[in-house]
């Protein structure tokens, strides 16, 4: 049963209240919601700061030159974490805030992804918003089973293996790795998306 305009539209302004609080710029906020600039900002005063300035990234270089193993490693559990959102066939914009907030919940230590970022890898993984078409895939590692985002295409340059492999190999000798992705004794949501996770919580 379709929802009544009052019931949508308390629902836009609780999702674009969501986006706020998880650090959203407004043009992000704007993709998600459907609402104007000048509709937000009707609800936040001048010196709330509520919503960061700055253009987002447009292409997908960010992702594959401009990362080190650990952000590409926290890129590819997120969006692991989406795609198994967005599969429990959920709005876009629900599923963007309920994924981000699982992966911000998973992360040992302040999450490498921001919910800007995170909102670019759904526009380009589901040519969703900003895109039309996807740019970009999750596939599986053949060597550690490990989801790595890359460009769509790109799966076989994991033949030699992925960045999971990269960072488990450094595991005992990186500091940085282990505060990262500390051992578990139980499997959190992040070690649903990689295999990495799973191998340090030994399952
Ligand atoms: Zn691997």
């Amino acid at each position: 049963m379709a929802r009544a305009y009052i019931e949508r539209h308390i629902h836009t302004l609780t999702l674009a209240h969501a986006c706020f609080q998880l650090g959203a710029r407004m043009r992000t906020t704007s993709h998600i919601t459907g609402m104007s600039h000048a509709e937000l900002c009707k609800f936040y005063l001048p010196g709330e700061s509520a919503f960061h300035a700055g253009r987002l990234p447009a292409s997908p270089d960010w992702l594959m030159a401009k990362t080190n193993c650990l952000d590409r490693a926290e890129l590819s559990v997120f969006a692991a974490i989406l795609q198994r959102v967005l599969a429990q066939d959920i709005a876009p914009g629900d599923a963007l805030v309920g994924a981000y907030r699982l992966y911000a919940g998973s992360c040992a230590v302040q999450p490498r992804v921001s919910f800007d970022r995170a909102f670019d890898v759904a526009c380009h993984l589901k040519g969703i918003w900003t895109h039309r078409t996807a740019s970009i895939a999750l596939y599986a590692c053949p060597r550690c089973d490990s989801y790595n985002l890359s460009s769509m295409g790109d799966e076989k340059l994991l033949n030699r293996g992925c960045v999971f492999c990269r960072l488990l190999a450094r595991y005992e000798k990186d500091p940085r790795v282990r505060a990262g992705f500390p051992k578990r004794r139980r499997p959190g949501p992040s070690s649903r998306a990689s295999g990495l996770p799973r191998i340090l919580a030994g399952a």
